[in-house]
């Protein structure tokens, strides 16, 4: 009956077996989730949050986890919404917020004072009337600073009483605690909203960070967010920083702060102590640092036949490039994140995609380089819309004569410096 009248109304649903059977789970679930938050059966787990510029750790996340003792762990993504359901979120969003708080007067104590914590905060909990209170008094109960406490507060949470979650935001940054406006992106929600947040970060939302460094429209949005939050004063973290390649064009593209796999994975707090420990000392922070070593004019050369790639190389060599080459579309987008290339040379053929393709999606994301087109064979049209889009410099053609192509390779250079001037 609930599907059939969520579907509209004057709608019908037929009865199944399954519908049984998943109704008797979410109950025994429920049940569970309460012996679960009685019993502290629950636990939370911390990652990272890393300063883009300096490496430094200036925040960790709280996340929970559920080690249910015959299905193993339970993800939060299946265990949060049951409790938003049910209700259940109120006491066990309580539990997490004031066992972090205590968890981060301990990382205090070991010498990471600059460090603040980060709790998740479910829209439920915000339009529940003490809110507040519980959070002054999770501040208190542990003794933490409460300029050391942020919370994140879905992007969505503006979709519903908006009047009353934003008062309610306001009377948390009163406090002087920090809001996080989390999963930035996801949410619908209007802009004309966001201003009247009174937030102090924005985090991307993963997906659009997970194809950041070869998809325009991802690296449009990345690029377009960061711009608009340090406009409006806030500060932006990526969440799902997975490789050394997102976390270069992320840096590049002058986001605040990284998350993700690439830095640590979500852990147990007696981990994450030793973790910070063995960073501090290791005083691996310099992450960041790579950039100053390439003044060298970088080249990138693309073509799936590495024959070709070597016999380039040896003839261009000689002009004292830093040459950099792949045969795959996908290396060639992290090489060109993680390096500052001006000029590339692609090969037309490829089987992924053209080589005009790639050079227009490239053009897209990096458009002050200077983008060259080497093949052996021509199809005109792809040719004249790549040239007319202004996605190529030149087009040249295989086999090469060397005298020729060292020329047309200075050239480039010449025209990116103009350019950039
Ligand atoms: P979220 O707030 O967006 O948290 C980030 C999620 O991304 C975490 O999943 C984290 O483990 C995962 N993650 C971090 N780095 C990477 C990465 O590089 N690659 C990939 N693929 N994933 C990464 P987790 O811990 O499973 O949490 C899922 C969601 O459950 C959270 O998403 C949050 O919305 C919710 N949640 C977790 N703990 C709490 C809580 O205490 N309260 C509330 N209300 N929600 C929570
Ligand atoms: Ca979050
Ligand atoms: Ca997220």
């Amino acid at each position: 009956m609930y599907q059939a009248k969520q579907h509209g109304r004057s709608s019908y649903r037929w009865y199944s077996q399954e519908l049984n059977e998943e109704a008797s789970y979410r109950v025994e679930l429920r049940n569970e989730l309460q012996n679960a938050i009685d019993h502290e059966q629950l636990s939370v787990y911390y990652q990272p949050l890393v300063d883009a510029r300096s490496g430094r750790i200036r925040n960790v996340e709280a996340l929970a986890r559920w080690q249910h003792p015959t299905q193993g762990l339970i993800s939060p993504a299946d265990f949060i919404p049951l409790a938003e359901e049910t209700g259940q979120i109120n006491a066990l969003g309580e539990w997490i917020l004031k066992k972090a708080c205590r968890d981060a007067v301990h990382l205090h104590a070991q010498g990471f004072r600059q460090c603040s914590v980060s709790v998740n905060v479910s829209p439920i909990q915000l339009r529940k009337d003490g809110f507040i209170n519980t959070v002054a008094d999770a501040l208190r109960a542990s003794g933490l600073p409460s300029e050391c406490l942020e919370l994140e507060v879905v992007e969505s949470v503006l979709l519903m009483d908006t009047d009353q979650v934003i008062s309610t935001l306001h009377a948390i940054r009163e406090l002087g605690v920090h809001i996080a406006i989390d999963d930035f992106g996801t949410g619908f929600s209007s802009l004309s909203y966001i201003k009247l947040l009174p937030a102090n970060k924005i985090k991307i939302d993963r997906a659009f960070v997970k194809d950041v460094i070869e998809n325009r429209s991802d690296a449009a949005i990345t690029q377009g967010v960061i711009s608009m939050a340090h406009h409006l004063g806030l500060e932006v973290v990526a969440e799902g920083v997975e490789t050394e390649a997102h976390a270069a064009f992320l840096r590049k593209n002058q986001c605040d702060l990284l998350q993700g796999f690439a830095f640590a994975r979500p852990m147990p707090f007696d981990e994450l102590v030793t973790f910070m420990t063995k960073r501090a000392s290791d005083n691996k922070g310099e992450l960041g640092s790579e950039v100053s070593i390439q003044q060298k004019p970088t080249l990138l050369l693309l073509d799936d036949e590495p024959n070709i790639l070597k016999a380039l190389t040896r003839v261009l060599k000689r002009d004292g490039y830093r040459i950099l080459s792949t045969t795959s579309i996908k290396e060639a987008f992290s090489l060109l994140a993680t390096n500052d290339v001006q000029v590339i040379v692609s090969d037309q053929r490829m089987p992924e995609m053209s080589g005009t393709e790639f050079l227009s999606e490239v053009k897209a994301i990096y458009p002050g380089t200077v983008r060259i087109v080497l093949s052996g064979y021509t199809d005109l049209k792809s040719v004249t819309d790549a040239i007319n889009e202004g996605a190529i410099y030149k087009f040249l053609t295989k086999p090469w004569d060397d005298v020729q192509i060292r020329e047309h390779i200075q050239q480039a250079f010449l025209y990116f410096r103009a350019a950039q001037e």
